[in-house]
């Protein structure tokens, strides 16, 4: 896709005018593709009528970031059209109600959502998200990306992703148990430990997937390797909380050699202070780098001298928000979080927060995305313009699905490993995967995402054609 197609695409032109080089662009306010060989139905979720609807993020929706790069890595890899429509659509889509009676004595309706993308190479692995903004759209773009994440770094798995429209930190801990037994029952045929392993992902944790287990075995028997992501004391995996931090780490380590960057006494930003954000940030200050500024939801703070990691992980676990950490770092706006000066950016929050308007004030030589999709198509030509080495979702945030099949492996055979061994297991294929993706970067001439994109697809595509699917 050429540079004004790209700009065009992201400012909601339309669609007739895009169509020659590449995805269709959706208007404000539309949700995604539906029409044409891509997903056939709209998208009707049910909507808590009571809440307000979030600002828009980015230019463009998560799902049209998704089908760019796939797109144009399809187009350099000479996929044939029939050959890539199977991946422009999903396996199976499944949309159900989710009623729930919460403490207020009504009944809200939330929908609930379960997308596998590709199961060429094995059972469907990805997330469940609990996020008021989570819609079909989001749903399948996320579960694409993870058909290409778990090629890209070579684990048996396909790409599936799953979420309900429902605010957690609005819910009771018996309302939220409520919303997600009642989510498991209405989604459990399609799920299962050699069809479809769910797992946490925003808004969802180790609790969530202790209940997803237990409703799943009232049906099926005690069958742990149904979910990952669960506590230790229902066979979880060690490491597994920490993992997709952990891995955002290794990447970082990886790619300072290639930009003869020091980790120890590195500066790193961290957008978003949640599982992702708080591990990472918490290893690299081990490391001897330095936070100089940080936000969640609530706001962004910043100080040069450094804000304590581990001391922040404790206030929020306490319930507090980011921008009330009183560590003399001076409170700043969200938009401000962005310019600030430091070697690594990490984004680990939302998607399409990195966009058009914002990618030319980051002041950073690399950037690790830890989010899924936090930066649009223009916001990476941007960067990339500027020299930031940019390592990409589909490689940097792998670390929670590895340690994720780990566990998977650990429940199959009921047995366990320790901490060590996983973090050791980690880090070799984390490794691999940054070796191969820029090898075939450097080979290519190009940057490390459409590299990363070309991988992962030639290896579904091996896959589903071996197996005759395609
Ligand atoms: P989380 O819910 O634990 O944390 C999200 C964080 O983002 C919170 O601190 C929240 O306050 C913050 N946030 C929300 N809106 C923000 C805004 N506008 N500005 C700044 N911060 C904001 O979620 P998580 O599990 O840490 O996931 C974060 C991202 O990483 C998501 O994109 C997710 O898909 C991706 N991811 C997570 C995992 C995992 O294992 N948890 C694995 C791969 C990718």
């Amino acid at each position: 896709m050429s540079d004004e197609a790209i700009e065009e695409s992201e400012k909601g032109q339309a669609a007739e005018e895009q169509a020659a080089d590449g995805p269709s662009v959706p208007q404000e306010g539309e949700s995604g593709p539906h029409s044409g060989e891509g997903h056939g139905a709209p998208d009707k979720s049910a909507r808590r009528t009571e809440e307000e609807p979030a600002p828009r993020r980015a230019e463009i929706s998560n799902y049209r970031i998704v089908e760019h790069w796939f797109h144009a890595a399809a187009e350099r890899l000479e996929l044939p059209d029939d050959v890539a429509a199977v991946f422009r659509s999903s396996y199976r889509e499944v949309q159900v109600q989710v009623p729930v009676r919460l403490g207020d004595g009504r009944l809200h309706v939330f929908s609930g959502y379960r997308v596998q993308h590709n199961g060429a190479r094995g059972p469907y692995k990805g997330g469940i998200r609990f996020h008021p903004e989570v819609d079909l759209d989001e749903v399948r773009a996320l579960a694409e990306l993870m058909t290409w994440k778990t090629a890209i770094v070579n684990i048996p798995y396909g790409g599936a992703k799953g979420g309900v429209n429902v605010d957690p930190s609005k819910l009771s801990a018996q309302e939220l148990e409520e919303v997600t037994r009642s989510f498991t029952n209405k989604i459990e045929k399609v799920l299962g430990p050699q069809r479809d392993i769910p797992a946490p992902d925003m808004g969802t944790n180790a609790q969530v997937m202790a209940w997803l287990m237990d409703e799943f075995g009232k049906l099926h028997g005690h069958t742990p390797a149904c979910v990952t992501g669960k506590p230790i004391a229902l066979e979880g995996s060690f490491g597994r909380e920490a993992a997709t931090g952990r891995g955002v780490v290794q990447m970082v380590r990886e790619a300072a050699r290639e930009i003869e960057l020091e980790p120890a006494g590195a500066t790193f930003v961290m957008q978003g202070f949640g599982n992702v954000g708080a591990w990472a940030a918490r290893l690299m200050q081990e490391l001897g780098a330095r936070m100089v500024g940080v936000a969640d939801a609530s706001g962004a703070i910043a100080g040069k001298d450094g804000i304590d990691a581990e001391k922040l992980a404790d206030h929020v676990r306490e319930g507090g928000r980011v921008a009330d950490f009183d560590s003399g770092a001076e409170q700043i706006d969200h938009d401000e979080l962005v310019a600030l000066e430091c070697d690594v950016f990490i984004p680990a929050a939302l998607g399409g927060m990195i966009h058009s308007d914002n990618a030319d004030r980051l002041r950073c030589r690399m950037m690790v995305e830890g989010a899924n999709s936090p930066t649009t198509p223009k916001a990476d030509e941007i960067l990339n313009g500027n020299g930031v080495l940019i390592i990409p979702d589909v490689l940097a945030n792998a670390g929670g699905v590895i340690v994720s099949y780990f566990e998977w492996v650990q429940n199959l055979q009921h047995l366990r490993w320790t901490e060590e061994e996983v973090n050791e297991r980690l880090a070799k294929i984390m490794r691999r995967a940054f070796r191969e993706v820029s090898d075939r970067a450097r080979e290519n001439g190009s940057p490390m995402r459409p590299a990363a994109y070309e991988l992962g697809i030639e290896r579904v595509v091996e896959a589903a054609s071996t197996r005759g699917y395609i």
